[in-house]
């Protein structure tokens, strides 16, 4: 394995992933309704999706799957004729989920209904209403500010109507029945960093894992609503799926070029949060877990306690957009997403990696490296001073000394300083060489 063609960022994938981001850019989603559809089927050209469809009024563990939200156009016509929050214009100037109307009223009656950010006058925020009937109008606080006073025609064109909540997955089968879960939400309307940045890198990441031969574990990819759609594809596959979830992942937040943030998952101890941990080493940072987020909310319920955490950069609400309109595809570029797409890439290719324990083939004292060409002739200082020779020396030497059965890739990378994924490659260097021989874990 070349640990160069498994770190560098790929200039291709962040053009795809852009691209791709910017064509989901302005549909409407929601909880359910065809915003969630047509994304789907989007998603649906570039991985084999099959799509789950949960009916509305389905009790999921007490909460009830909403009904299918379909907006049509929403403005507010002025005293002067003017026309402010057009839906036409952008989605986020709708709640989402609002209830219809056909009404005129006074402004005084009007403002209660409208939403707006005093500490980021320019931007639309973005509100939803969900699970109670309510309408409103969200608008940048210098526009609602200015509303001249007088009657106000609001119109407001949607439909709420019995249908269902549709959730995709698609799979890539491995050489085990264990899985790792790549989850990420789509029910967030025209907003770029949240999450069209994790739904396109989940598209991307299932494209590259498709490339990598004799996979370990099976992948599975879940495309859903948050929280309730989460919850859906939980509840169906909880004596299924769930019980063979070796690892997993929710993608959030990860087109700001910030530092990575990996939140663990409510266990803290397992496989990927010592992999989340070695990956955030150099300028990442390590959050314990809580339970407020995304999705790791659900997966790391007491019923369920999945080994999951959140990946992003840096942390959903940490960034200055959040949740407005500021939150546009400018904002995010595919080199960015490309090195987003590095860094999941590398840890799920760390559990494929940790997937061997290595054992020294002759565990009695050090091997003579030089004779497989493994190490400098000449014991001169320089050798000791050149970085990159002394540290790959080390990191060498550790995997020799760990190399036990005991311990793990993961392990030997922490004691050395070296990555995981340059222990992996120095592995298979050792074993092609007769050092090391491997076993599945
Ligand atoms: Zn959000």
């Amino acid at each position: 394995m070349n640990d160069n063609d498994i770190q560098q960022t790929d200039a291709d994938y962040g053009t795809w992933m852009h691209d791709l981001l910017v064509r989901l850019y302005p549909i409407c989603r929601s909880l359910a309704g065809p915003g969630n559809r047509e994304t789907l089927t989007i998603l649906g050209e570039h991985l084999p999706l099959s799509i789950t469809e949960v009916p509305s009024g389905t009790d999921v563990f007490g909460w009830t799957v909403p009904d299918e939200w379909t907006p049509r156009g929403a403005e507010i016509t002025g005293p002067n004729g003017s026309q402010y929050a057009r839906f036409a214009d952008h989605n986020l100037h709708l709640v989402n989920g609002s209830r219809a109307i056909d009404e005129e009223m006074d402004r005084d009656d009007l403002l209660p209904h409208i939403y707006s950010l005093p500490d980021q006058p320019d931007l639309i925020p973005y509100v939803t209403s969900y699970y109670h009937p309510h309408w409103g109008f969200c608008l940048p606080d210098t526009v609602k500010a200015a509303l001249p006073p007088g009657r106000y025609k609001v119109r407001i064109d949607t439909e709420h109507k019995p249908g269902a909540l549709v959730y995709g997955e698609a799979t890539l089968p491995g050489a085990v029945k264990d899985e790792v879960l790549i989850s990420t939400y789509i029910c967030h309307p025209s907003m770029a960093n949240d999450n069209l940045s994790g739904v396109v890198t989940a598209a991307a990441l299932y494209r590259r894992l498709a490339d990598i031969k004799d996979r370990h574990y099976t992948y599975r990819f879940v495309f859903a609503p948050e929280t309730i759609g989460t919850m859906c594809w939980l509840m169906n596959n909880e004596s299924t799926v769930v019980p063979r979830i070796h690892a997993g992942l929710v993608l959030s937040c990860l087109g700001e070029d910030d530092r990575f943030s990996y939140k663990q998952s409510r266990r803290g101890d397992t496989e990927i949060d010592r992999i989340g941990r070695l990956w955030m080493h150099k300028g990442g940072e390590v959050l314990e877990f809580f339970p407020t987020g995304s999705d790791e909310r659900q997966y790391g319920s007491p019923g369920f306690n999945l080994p999951i955490g959140l990946i992003s950069r840096p942390y959903p609400g940490e960034w200055p957009y959040y949740h407005t309109s500021g939150d546009t595809p400018e904002r995010v570029t595919g080199p960015v997403l490309g090195s987003s797409l590095d860094l999941v890439f590398n840890m799920v290719m760390s559990l494929e990696w940790n997937a061997w324990t290595y054992q020294r083939t002759d565990p009695r004292g050090e091997p003579m490296l030089s004779k497989h060409d493994l190490y400098h002739r000449q014991h001169a200082r320089e050798h000791y001073t050149a970085d990159s020779l002394w540290q790959e020396r080390t990191a060498m030497l550790w995997l020799l000394n760990l190399a036990d059965g005991d311990h793990d890739l993961i392990d030997i990378a922490e004691k050395s300083g070296a990555t995981i994924a340059e222990i992996a490659s120095l592995a298979e260097r050792l074993l092609e060489v007769g050092l090391l021989s491997r076993n599945r874990r």
